[in-house]
């Protein structure tokens, strides 16, 4: 969500007359889009925005702006804290950015705004669409792009700051997600991926698998994607769509974030272990080649060794293709952060090591079983470090590494696997 959100705002200031630069010694503008859903991804932040004071002192007329989660939620604080960032802006006034930067060129002065957290992205007249309402981001890569379908969240998981600094959940409308993967196809993406905190829920006047189903007829769209699904709202309806669609892929990023209920009931998932392993049977049955992923939390308030040892099982038992895993971060603001009996940090380390090597292992098992098989593979580009390997991704969304021809990034080959690992695969192009 970050990524699409700095796009759009790299898309706004281009019309001021910015560029992008991978060098920010050279920079006019520093522009820090953050995320606060872990202390880590804040501390990142407070890292570099100490970094860039040197780089202020010698360059007076730099601007450095914060935006994003983290904006929304300290708000001046920053400037208190460090008084060479030029403007903080929340989550809900990133379409404000280039407005900001033009009255921070004309004269210097702090500038914060944090309010209007649920508002929409605000949108220019359309080019030449006949939409009212689109904004232009200035997207990275050249094969697979964001397309942001909501805002916001209303779940309150009792351990997240989502729905604090991002509002409550809003949908955009079909017609304006259409213009906008169109534009994005115009551009030469082949691979879409519509994103919100939970696509299932989507209320722009049509279901998500209407909406999902609807992209998946657009010309040009070779492969589509969309992340994330809460487990409570996971239709029939959308697990219909994806057994039906031309180009949806069969992956589901399905976050179960922990596998005993009572850690799951104190974490207000509402679901159950049995309600889920039953959504994932169902799954499977319906898309027999479905590549199933979740993210994982270990550590949360009250988790005991029983808890986490159902945790193991449920993992042994579902097989997930991958799992992101976190240690539990302690959100002020949030319910579970009052919470009793929270976990020190050695044991929270401990369970994620071990959390992580039985999901490794499982990883790996999967992936082995698809050696000897021939997939199909959306070329992105050279790998970073070696020219003669590209990289590209399965439809099961897994990374893969073959020896080019000259197939070009954007295209679509098929490549047998002949290596395994657990993060990624080996192959070579079949003509
Ligand atoms: N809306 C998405 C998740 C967005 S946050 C969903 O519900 O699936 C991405 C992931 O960060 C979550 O799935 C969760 O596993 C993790 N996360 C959120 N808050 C966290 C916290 N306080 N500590 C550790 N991990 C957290
Ligand atoms: Fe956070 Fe839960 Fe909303 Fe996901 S569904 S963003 S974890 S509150």
């Amino acid at each position: 969500m970050n990524v699409a959100d700095s796009e759009r705002m790299a898309g706004l200031l281009k019309k001021i007359g910015y560029t992008l630069t991978e060098d920010a010694d050279r920079a006019d503008l520093i522009l820090i889009n953050t995320c606060c859903v872990r202390a880590t991804a804040e501390d990142k932040v407070l890292g570099q925005i100490g970094r860039f004071k040197s780089l202020k002192r010698e360059n007076p007329s730099l601007i450095l702006g914060v935006a994003g989660c983290m904006a929304q939620k300290e708000g001046e604080n920053l400037i208190k804290r460090a008084p060479h960032i030029d403007f903080v802006l929340g989550t809900g006034q990133s379409s404000e950015v280039a407005r900001v930067v033009r009255s921070i060129e004309l004269e210097r002065k702090h500038f914060i705004d944090i309010s209007n957290v649920s508002g929409q992205w605000k949108v220019e007249s359309g080019q030449g669409s006949g939409s009212s309402s689109q904004c232009f981001p200035l997207r990275g890569g050249q094969v697979s792009t964001f397309v942001p379908i909501m805002y916001g969240c209303n779940n309150f998981c009792t351990y997240c700051i989502v729905p604090y600094v991002r509002g409550r959940e809003r949908s955009r409308k079909p017609e304006e997600i259409f213009d906008e993967v169109k534009q994005a196809v115009a551009e030469g993406f082949k691979e879409i991926t519509l994103l919100g905190q939970n696509v299932n829920s989507y209320s722009g006047g049509m279901t998500f698998a209407e909406l999902l189903t609807a992209v998946d007829k657009i010309d040009g769209v070779e492969r589509l994607r969309f992340m994330t699904s809460h487990p409570k709202d996971l239709s029939d309806e959308l697990i219909t769509a994806i057994a039906g669609g031309k180009n949806i892929c069969e992956h589901i990023h399905l976050p179960v974030q922990y596998g005993s209920d009572k850690i799951l009931k104190r974490m207000n998932r509402v679901y159950t272990v049995e309600k889920y392993l039953k959504l994932v049977e169902k799954i499977r049955k319906a898309i027999p080649d479905v590549s199933l992923t979740t993210d994982l939390i270990v550590g949360f308030p009250g988790e005991t060794e029983q808890d986490f040892l159902e945790t193991l099982d449920f993992l042994r038992a579902v097989k997930f293709d991958a799992a992101f895993t976190f240690i539990y971060s302690k959100r002020s603001g949030t319910p579970a952060a009052t919470f009793d009996n929270q976990i020190d940090d050695e044991t929270k380390h401990r369970r994620l090591e071990e959390l992580m090597k039985v999901q490794n292992a499982i990883s790996l098992e999967k992936n082995l079983a698809l050696v000897d098989l021939v997939v199909e593979v959306l070329v992105e580009g050279a790998s970073k470090t070696d020219d003669k390997i590209f990289t590209g991704r399965t439809r099961s969304n897994k990374l893969i590494l073959f020896e080019h021809g000259n197939e070009q990034a954007g295209e679509l080959v098929n490549v047998k696997i002949s290596q395994a690992q657990t993060w990624l695969l080996k192959g070579n192009v079949i003509k």
